[in-house]
Parts: C-alpha cells; structure tokens; sequence
C-alpha cells in the first residue's frame, strides 16, 4: 500500500469533525488495506507505532524535524523556524516547503506505508550517542521522497501533533462497519469486547481482516498484553449494594492505592500495568523482584491494589506515598526502604494458559487464594462473604478502621465474570459516607484555566474542569475549582499545564465558559464538593435530566490528590454524575427534606 492512500485520508478526516462521518470514511479505506499491512495502517491512524501500552515514543524534538526539513528544501532551520512560526504548525510549514522544493527531486520513488513505517521505527527505536543524527537522516530521507500533503503528516506524527489521531472508539465503530456484516451493534460490541482483552487494535484489526468476527475467537488473554480492568459501579447506602446483589456477595476492603495488573510469565521478570496501561513496573523493583516466588505456579497475571505501608506497623500510608514515586528513575532503592508497598491481590485472570476471564467472581478468588504464596511484600485483599445488612455494615466500618476508604462489594453470582473494561454493578464501590456531603469523590479532566490575582499572579489561580461523555467522546464542563489548592500545587499545576495551552477550544472539550485559557485535556483531578445541580452553564450530561440544563457541581474544591494514574478518558463519566444526581434526589426525598437540587437554584 502506498503511503498517500494514508495521508489522503488523513485529509479527508481533517476535513469533517463527525464522528459517523470520520467511521465510514475510515471503513471504506479499510477492508482495502492488505492483510500484511492492516496493523501497521490502524497504528498509524492513531498516532502511534505500537498498542499505546508498549509506550513507543519518537521521541523527536521540533529543532529535529526542522534540521531534516531544512536538509531537504535548501533552506535553514532559522528560515524554517520563523515560517513555522506563520502557520503556528510546522505540518503546514512542511507542506509549503515541499511544494516549492526543486524539481529534480520529483522522480523519487513513491512511498510505500511499510517502508515508512519502519523508518518511523528505526527513529524510535536509536537511543544513545548518535541517535539524533539517526533521526535526522532518516527522516529527511522519507521527507526527500514524500510529497508535500505526506510531508505535512508525517511531521505532525514525529512530533506526536497529529491532530485528527484517531480515537479508539471510532476505530472500534470503523472496524465494526467494515467487517460486522448487517448487525452493526452486536458486532461492535463483540469487536470492543476482543479489544478489552487485548488492548492491542493492530491485533484485533489483523483478525478481523484474516476471518472476519469469528476470528476474534481467536484473542486470548495472554502474558504482556494488558486487560482493560473491570470496574466498578457506586450506590449511596450499603442496603442499596445488596440489593443489588440477590445472589450473595462478598465485600473486600477498598485500599486507597494504586491498581496494579502484574504479568507473571514462566520464565523472566514481571510487567507491571497501571489502569492506564501503562508499564510501570520500573518504579516496583522490589515487586518485580518478589512476584515470581508468590506464585505457585506460573505464567499468570493477577490484579491487585499496591498500597504504601508504614515500615514500623505495618499500617497503611496515604496513597500519595507512593505516587512520590512517579517519572522516577534513581533513587528507587530508597524510597522501597523508606515507604516500603505491599501488593493486595483481588483478581486472577490468567493461568498457565487458562484464562479466568469467563469464570465466575467466587472461582477465581477459590483460584487466587491457592496461587498465592503470602509474603511481607505480596498478599491478598481482605474478604468476607456478606450475609446482610449489620454484617455489612461491621466489615465496611472494620475496613474504615484499618485505614481503607471504603469496601468494594462484588457479586457472587454465576455471571460474575471478569467483564474488561466495563463498568457494571457486578462490583460496587461504597466510600465513607459525609452527611452533608456528596458521598463520593469526583475524577475531573482539566480543560482550561484561569490566572490568579493578587498573590497567585503570575500563576493559575482556577481550573475549568469538566467529565468525561463517551457516547460522543467529549469533556463536558462540570465546574470551576479554585479552592483546595495550596501555592505550591499552583506553582506546579502551573508549569506542567503551560504546555499544554492551545489557542481555542479543543474540539473535544463542550463549554459554555470561555477560560483565560484553553488547555488539552490531559490532567485528572479528584474533587469533592457538596452537590450536583442543574446549571444552565456547565454542560456535562447536557439534556439529559432537564433541557437547556446540565449538570454542574456545587462549593467544588479539590482533594490534594492528582489521578496520574487515570487518562482523561478514565474520568468520571456524565452518565456516573447522572446516577450520582439521580442517587442525591432520591437520598432527600427518603430523608424528607425536599432539599433536593432541583429546587435549588442553577449556579
Ligand atoms: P475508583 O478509583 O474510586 O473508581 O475505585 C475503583 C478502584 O478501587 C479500582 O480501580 C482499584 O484500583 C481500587 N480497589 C481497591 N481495592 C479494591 C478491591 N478489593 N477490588 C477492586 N478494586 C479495588
């Protein structure tokens, strides 16, 4: 396949914002992508070189692209640079170049999307002394044969810039159209479900091209490849989880830590996966170390809640302890001895080739428990199986006491599988409880910013904060959060969220408000406030309770806790704010308060 059918359709997706309309351009295109070359195609759509968990970067500054450009049209970097700084894109700027460049360089061969493709991975892959002059050279070969609208792509996708990078979801829908056949929805959702399970679209896309859906038969859940973790849902009282849960359930305590996936294989060192995939298992050495022996057999992969503990007690620490370890690289040694983790498992997905996935929730604890070899560092979430309400209601207390936020309740019944990636009532989580108080924290995206005055000049002072909407992959405002913040946080929030300014609202982002400044979303934060209202403003879940209104949180103010751990698609959802508002009403009409917010005037 040549590599302009790509570029060409990336101009075309440039050229519309909708949604349908990006998914049947993309599934015209894709049943005509060679078998050998679809994966390779379906990464490159999304901006990237491998499944995002792999964390292959390019790694290519703009004064590189500019040296390559300037190699290739004659002119310098300094010309380049202030013509970049015209058109604000320096895609832009290499299309016009290329356009103008000398005409004895027409009669190089076309590009070809493998060919390119391993070029970008020879960029990806030099690290070390001469690596930049790797880039370098590399890349001005394939701007020396591309054209001018192949060029403009191929620089925006070496700067990780490409826009249009399209998203999961959509080439989920694409994917579906293209080889679904009639059922559109039921394929999707069989083509979503193979995608949990291996979180690798190359793969999935490769499947479907060879045999159509019934090769995703064929996906399993294997070691270093990571799952889409299960989720859970919320209710505001403990008699409000069992009941949904008629066919018994067992309660573990919730920790305050961090979700770690561990893939154990036979031979070799561990891989850690966050929540969001990403491989974190670097800032774990003493994890990666004591997993293989807590295992009575292996390959397996099992999930778990990695929480700091106290050295001397044994208790456990605040969450943030750990989260001090982050972006780091020396000094590792130290912080395992100075805030020492215990890893507390709750799932079991795989084992030895076996996955757990379709077997119930009671099974693969019955399974876990026998895998597992306790030690100091590694052990399993504390259980008990729940037989009403006062039982209930001790453990979660017990769980509080033992310095835990809350319990997780998980259904016993036979369909208590392990469902990747969604969300469901197959698992309840049920936090302390504040009487006056929303109950629960709220994960938000940060989309926008607003200076300070007095002495916070000279820095953010608030953020424009909004939900994540993934029926139409938006963020969609909730609040604006100004308090909670200490000038430090400011100070911080400040210099890492500057970068990621761009001049107008981001096409993802829904806001009435208009911020000092527009930022990407990138950033989830935890914030509490005292209640969901209808707001004419704000516009997460827009219409959707009241028309014209949305929903906006009341007196916001954040925790001190940045979710590093989540992607701003992992935020909370407008349809969780949904069922939390709807949760909060019908809370006061049981107390009989009629202080419901409906009442209450729209901020
Ligand atoms: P939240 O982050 O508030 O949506 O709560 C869900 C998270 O709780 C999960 O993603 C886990 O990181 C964490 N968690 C803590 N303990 C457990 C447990 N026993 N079972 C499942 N998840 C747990």
């Amino acid at each position: 396949m040549r590599l302009s059918e790509l570029a060409e359709l990336y101009e075309r997706i440039e050229g519309t914002s909708k949604r349908l309309e990006i998914r049947h351009l993309l599934a015209e295109v894709i049943p005509t992508v060679p078998e050998a070359e679809i994966d390779l195609f379906l990464y490159l759509l999304q901006g990237q070189l491998r499944p995002e968990y792999e964390g292959i970067e390019l790694g290519m500054a703009d004064s590189l692209a500019r040296k390559a450009l300037a190699l290739v049209s004659g002119g310098s970097g300094d010309s380049i640079k202030e013509l970049a700084k015209g058109s604000g894109d320096l895609g832009d700027t290499a299309r016009e170049l290329l356009e103008h460049r000398p005409r004895s360089l027409d009669d190089a061969p076309p590009l070809e999307l493998t060919e390119t493709y391993q070029a970008l991975w020879r960029m990806a892959r030099a690290t070390g002394e001469g690596s930049q002059e790797v880039k370098v050279r590399t890349f001005a070969e394939l701007m020396r044969r591309a054209s001018p609208v192949e060029a403009k792509h191929l620089v925006r996708f070496v700067l990780g810039k490409l826009r249009l990078g399209v998203k999961e979801m959509t080439l989920l829908d694409a994917l579906a159209e293209a080889f679904g056949g009639p059922d559109f929805k039921e394929a999707r959702s069989r083509i979503e479900e193979a995608f949990n399970v291996t979180s690798d679209l190359g793969e999935i896309g490769r499947r479907l091209r060879q045999g159509g859906l019934a090769a995703l038969r064929e996906v399993r859940v294997a070691v270093g490849k990571p799952v889409r973790p299960m989720l859970a849902e919320r209710e505001p009282s403990l008699a409000a989880v069992l009941k949904r849960m008629p066919e018994g359930a067992a309660f573990e305590y919730k920790y305050d830590g961090l979700r770690i996936q561990a893939h154990v294989p036979a031979e070799g060192s561990p891989r850690l996966f966050s929540r969001r995939l990403e491989d974190i298992g670097a800032q774990f050495p003493e994890l990666l170390a004591a997993l293989p022996s807590s295992l009575a057999s292996r390959p397996a992969i099992v999930e778990g809640e990695c929480v700091p503990v106290d050295p001397e007690t044994g208790d456990l620490r605040p969450f943030q302890e750990i989260s001090r370890r982050r972006g780091r690289k020396h000094d590792l040694e130290k912080y395992a001895e100075e805030v020492p983790i215990r890893y507390l498992l709750f799932d079991l997905l795989l084992q030895g080739e076996e996955s757990l996935l379709g077997l119930p929730y009671p099974e693969r604890r019955r399974r876990l428990e026998e895998l597992l070899r306790p030690s100091g560092q590694v052990g399993l979430a504390t259980r008990r199986e729940i037989g009403g309400l006062p039982e209930a209601e001790s453990f979660f207390q017990e769980a509080l006491a033992d310095g835990c936020e809350g319990i997780m309740a998980k259904s016993m019944a036979p369909g208590s599988t392990y469902r990747a990636g969604a969300r469901g009532f197959w698992w309840i989580k049920y936090k302390r409880e504040y009487t006056h108080e929303l109950a629960d924290t709220i994960d938000v995206v940060v989309v926008g910013a607003f200076w300070g005055r007095g002495k916070r000049a000279g820095k953010f002072g608030a953020f424009l904060v909004a939900a994540y909407d993934p029926d139409t992959e938006t963020f969609a405002t909730l609040c604006k959060v100004g308090s909670g913040f200490d000038e430090e946080s400011l100070e911080k929030l400040t210099a890492d969220l500057r970068g990621r300014a761009v001049p107008d609202r981001p096409e993802e982002v829904t806001s009435h408000l208009v911020p000092d400044v527009w930022l990407e979303p990138s950033l989830v934060l935890e914030i509490r406030g005292a209640e969901l209202s209808l707001s004419p403003v704000h516009r997460a879940a827009f219409g959707r309770l009241r028309e014209g209104f949305g929903l906006a949180l009341r007196f916001p103010r954040y925790t001190g806790r940045l979710r590093e751990d989540k992607a701003p698609e992992q935020a909370t959802t407008t349809g969780e704010l949904v069922r939390l508002y709807q949760n909060q009403v019908r809370k006061a009409a049981a107390e009989g308060t009629g202080e419901s917010s409906e009442g209450s005037p729209p901020t």
